[in-house]
């Protein structure tokens, strides 16, 4: 055993690590030169109003569309993009797309993005995403902004600020993962939330787990006495579905409605729902 440690000590000489370093050299790079070749896409997940099982809107999730690996999840390349500082980037380049898109949808979908804690330190953040707004023409009040608890703890007064800003121009915030992480009550009174949304690893367990279903139902009184509206995220199955709306979340996602879906996807869905205006068939005095 002590061997074993003694070696794991001088791990700086472990060819694994090295090989480790070089894997995430070649990632960060691949980010750098992957951003400006629009490598980085968005995708989409149903947000499903519960009461009626129809489409409120989407969540952006954003994909790396590597020439040779194929689509890469953000859990690969998210935190190394944060820790090199290219996230700002990195986001501006799948909203603006989402955006574009976004603007063709039926006017009450909804457009929510996720923004990295390392985003909130950028004073200029809600600037740049109105501006990106403006190009596009997506109105403010269709975009919703999820914000993760943690990314609070590391300058409250700067994402305050920022948060007021993008809330001034109509854009709606919501607190995305509840229950995990650093949860504290007091984050929901720290800034002025829209909607919480409970994080997935409660509502996918819900019917195996005690100690989930009693947070879940937790979280949705929580809700209910705040006025804060619930979205579930997990909802894997009809199950859980029946349960969540039972306990009075408003919105849903998860495998149950569908998964992501590349922007193709997306297009066929929502004219198959007659939700997606600019595909509607052409005028007969318009040209084909
Ligand atoms: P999140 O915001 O909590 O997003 C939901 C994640 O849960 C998505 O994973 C989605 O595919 C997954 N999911 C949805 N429904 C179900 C379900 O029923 N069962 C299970 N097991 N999983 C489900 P994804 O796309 O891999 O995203 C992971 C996380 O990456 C996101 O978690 C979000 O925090 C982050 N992320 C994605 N896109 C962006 C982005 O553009 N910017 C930032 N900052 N973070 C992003
Ligand atoms: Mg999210
Ligand atoms: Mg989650
Ligand atoms: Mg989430």
């Amino acid at each position: 055993v002590s061997k074993q440690r003694g070696r794991n000590r001088f791990s700086w000489f472990d060819p694994s690590m090295e090989r480790e370093l070089q894997t995430r050299n070649a990632i960060e790079t691949g980010i750098r030169e992957g951003i400006p070749a629009g490598q980085f896409v968005p995708f989409y997940e149903q947000q499903v109003d519960l009461a009626t099982g129809r489409i409120h809107g989407f969540e952006m999730l954003a994909r790396w569309n590597h020439p040779e690996l194929g689509l890469v999840s953000p859990d690969m390349f998210i935190p190394i993009a944060e820790e090199a500082g290219m996230i700002g980037d990195l986001s501006l380049s799948i909203m603006r797309q989402a955006f574009a898109e976004a603007r063709n949808w039926a006017p009450e979908l909804t457009l929510s993005v996720n923004i990295s804690p390392s985003q909130l330190k950028d004073p200029w953040l809600a600037q740049k995403i109105v501006k990106l707004l403006v190009e596009t023409g997506f109105p403010p009040n269709r975009l919703e902004v999820e914000i993760t608890e943690s990314a609070l703890f590391e300058n409250l007064g700067l994402a305050q600020s920022i948060v007021g800003s993008l809330k001034n121009q109509g854009i709606r915030i919501a607190l995305d993962d509840f229950g995990t992480g650093y949860s504290s009550l007091a984050h929901l009174r720290a800034l002025p939330f829209d909607r919480i949304k409970i994080d997935r690893s409660f509502v996918s367990s819900i019917n195996e787990n005690q100690e989930s279903a009693a947070i879940v139902n937790a979280i949705t009184r929580l809700g209910d006495s705040l006025g804060l509206p619930i979205t579930a995220e997990g909802i894997e199955d009809h199950v859980i579905e029946e349960r969540m709306k039972d306990m009075g979340a408003l919105k849903g996602q998860g495998w149950r409605f569908g998964k992501p879906m590349g922007v193709e996807q997306v297009r066929a869905l929502l004219a198959d729902q007659n939700l997606l205006p600019a595909a509607r068939a052409p005028e007969p005095d318009e040209e084909p």
